[in-house]
């Protein structure tokens, strides 16, 4: 059996754009509108040789911002119980809001590791999104680009030590 990556975080974050560089196939939709992947995705990934299967968590049909984060609840913390690892993704450019505290907080009693990553942050406009995710007290992010495949050398590190 392959090792389990869960990805997990508020839409928006870039899951499936990790999941789909990952994978290596256009497997999960992509879309600019939060939330658009309906359905939980798993693959088969590779990563520099590293071979795992990875689960993209979504299925938000909308985004009533009352039942989102029960929704949302439910689904991240079976695919965590699920993994050896979770990444757990912010978005470096639009910094935390409190959706990410509040999945902070669920992670909290988890025994499944977690790795946190600050995705979007190619370039100068995730920075300061990098230094407010320290502040969640899940350690240093691993800085990602998924859209633009930087950073990936250091999510294999982060990751070799779970798999
Ligand atoms: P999900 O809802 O968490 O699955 O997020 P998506 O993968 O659907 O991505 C949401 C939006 O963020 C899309 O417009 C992506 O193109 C964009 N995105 C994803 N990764 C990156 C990144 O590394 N940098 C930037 N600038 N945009 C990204
Ligand atoms: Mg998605």
């Amino acid at each position: 059996r392959l090792p389990t990556v869960a990805i997990i975080g508020r839409p928006n974050v870039g899951k499936s754009t990790l999941f789909n560089r990952l994978v290596g196939k256009k497997l999960a939709l992509v879309d600019d509108q939060p939330g658009v992947t309906r359905d939980r995705r798993e693959g088969d990934a590779s990563l520099i040789g590293l071979d795992f299967r990875v689960i993209d968590t979504a299925g938000y049909e909308d985004e009533d911002a009352a039942t989102l984060p029960g929704r949302m609840r439910v689904q991240t913390e079976a695919a965590v119980r699920q993994a050896d690892v979770a990444l757990f993704l912010i978005d470096a450019r639009a910094g935390l809001v409190p959706l990410d505290e509040e999945i902070a907080r669920w992670l909290r009693g988890s025994t499944t590791p977690i790795v946190l990553v600050a995705n979007k942050a190619e370039g100068r406009a995730g920075e300061a999104g990098v230094y407010e995710a320290m502040a969640l007290g899940l350690g240093d992010p691993v800085q990602l680009s998924a859209e633009h495949g930087e950073g990936m050398g250091d999510l294999f590190e982060a990751l070799l030590p779970h798999l």
